[in-house]
């Protein structure tokens, strides 16, 4: 027997809607004797199931629900999901060998991530339940993608604290080597899964850095929080007179400059900074350049963190507007899932009006099609791709007076 939980009255409305989580305080009861990871059923205080899902008895997110009802979440299950996860990233970006297969909540999986690179599979567990279900998960990875000859689990990320879990990295099953050619946009990346960041590569800016690669030709391209060098490496095969990529992370730059050896541009740089000093340098040398593209790490991962984050994208976008190149193009990106859109969008606004220049909105970008957003959970919706040109009629860089 599945045991019952009963929400508080008008709790119900969100999770009806098709949200995943339950947090602790919308519930009005938990029954004695369930335990963390087990798989529980979701009532409303009228009695009506809203499905089942896994709990955890300390997390704010007391329960996480499959959206159905689900007995037990064994390999079949995880087969049955990773089956129909599979069949949309080949439907949406048909012969990739390199996506994410499994977005969490979007794919009706929350608390699990998994990354396809070509044979290798990399895993992030984000919850306690996923966590206790690796050898399912595992199981369900090879019975789906049976070329799979490797699979890792990267689970280094810091929201597992609040899951109770400790940080743990390595092979699950099969070989997983040091390092591996992946291909996108038709551009070759020698990433790293098993010590670069996140699970080797951000797999979210396919489209967006592709739009990169088609407004760069002929232009002074400088690429801020490189990484591996996805912009740059775009920017530079798409023609550009020069692309300059910037990185704090060692290793990140080392890869980038060998990736774009690997693509055989001259035309692409790489060079370990903070971008911020960075910014200053091209200012005070009077330096321009007419596309700068900013895609930093998240800055808030709390809503206490919001306003810093709010400070941290205006300074940024200042920082490299008194660089941009009259007509140049300006391409401001933000994984902080707290900061919307039109927020960001207000951000760089207010900064370029207090700039006097006069920005026009280009074009604006999203997460993938294998990162998927679920209406019902806006938290899915996290990055946002904004891409503006300075209008300059007169040439002088600024509004008139
Ligand atoms: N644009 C990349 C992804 C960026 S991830 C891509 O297309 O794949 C954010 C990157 O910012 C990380 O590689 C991290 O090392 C780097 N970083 C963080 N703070 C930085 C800083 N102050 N200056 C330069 N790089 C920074």
């Amino acid at each position: 027997m599945i045991p019952t939980l009963t929400l508080k009255p008008r709790e119900d409305e969100r999770i009806r809607a098709g949200h995943l989580w339950v947090f602790r305080d919308e519930l009005r009861n938990v029954p004695s004797g369930v335990a963390t990871g087990d798989v529980v059923r979701v009532c409303s205080a009228q009695g009506i199931s809203l499905g089942t899902g896994l709990y955890h008895s300390t997390s704010t997110i007391a329960v996480r629900l499959v959206g159905g009802e689900v007995e037990a979440l064994d390999a079949d299950f995880f087969t049955a999901r990773l089956r129909a996860a599979a069949a949309l990233r080949d439907r949406m970006l048909p012969g990739e060998a390199s996506y994410r297969l499994v977005f969490g909540e979007s794919d009706l999986l929350s608390g699990l991530i998994i990354d396809r690179y070509n044979d290798v599979c990399v895993v992030q567990m984000l919850s306690a339940g996923m966590d206790q279900r690796r050898d399912a998960i595992v199981e369900a990875i090879r019975a789906v993608l049976p070329g799979v000859r490797g699979i890792m689990e990267r689970n280094t990320a810091k929201v597992r604290e609040k899951e109770g879990l400790e940080l743990r990295d390595g092979v699950l099953w099969g070989t997983v080597p040091d390092q591996l050619d992946i291909v996108e946009n038709g551009l070759t990346y020698r990433i790293d899964v098993t010590g670069g960041q996140k699970t080797g590569y951000f797999l979210d800016q396919r489209i967006n850095r592709a739009w990169v690669g088609a407004v760069s030709r002929g232009k002074r391209v400088l690429d801020c929080f490189c990484n591996v060098g996805g912009f740059a490496i775009n920017a530079a095969a798409g023609g550009a007179l020069s692309a300059l990529g910037i990185d704090s992370s060692a290793a990140a730059v080392e890869s980038a400059r060998r990736n774009a050896e690997l693509n055989g541009l001259t035309n692409a740089d790489f060079e370990q900074a903070n971008v911020f000093d960075v910014l200053r340098r091209e200012a005070d040398m009077g330096r321009q350049w007419d596309v700068i593209i900013l895609d930093p790490p998240s800055f808030a991962k709390s809503r206490s963190a919001v306003p810093r984050a709010h400070a941290g994208y205006a300074e940024l976008n200042r920082a490299a507007m008194r660089v941009l190149a009259p007509n140049g193009i300006l391409v401001s990106a933000s994984c902080t899932q707290l900061v919307p859109e039109a927020a960001l969008m207000d951000i760089i606004y207010a900064e370029a009006a207090r700039m006097r220049r006069r920005l026009r909105l280009l074009h604006r970008g999203e997460q993938a099609p294998d990162h998927p957003v679920l209406l019902a959970m806006p938290e899915t919706q996290y990055l946002k791709f904004l891409a503006f040109d300075v209008i300059d009629p007169d040439g002088r860089g600024k509004l008139s007076a």
